[in-house]
């Protein structure tokens, strides 16, 4: 029998890039959170964020946000 080069390596199903990871900014050393994190929930929550608010998935805690403008 042959042995058959391998034709390069399968690419794997479900991209690395999925979940929590892209709340986070890399900024030199340290991670930026982009959104806010649920005060009920603790910090490995984050609030989905809306036009004027941020929503909790976890518990629906809603924070409106001050509009400035
Ligand atoms: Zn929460």
């Amino acid at each position: 029998m042959a042995e058959k080069p391998k034709a390069g390596a399968a690419p794997k199903k479900g991209g690395a890039k999925k979940g929590r990871w892209n709340l986070y900014e890399k900024k030199g050393d340290e991670l930026e959170r982009k959104n806010k994190s649920c005060p009920k929930c603790g910090s490995g929550t984050f609030m989905a964020k809306h036009a004027n608010r941020a929503t909790c998935g976890s518990c629906h805690y809603t924070v409106f946000e001050s509009q400035s403008k």
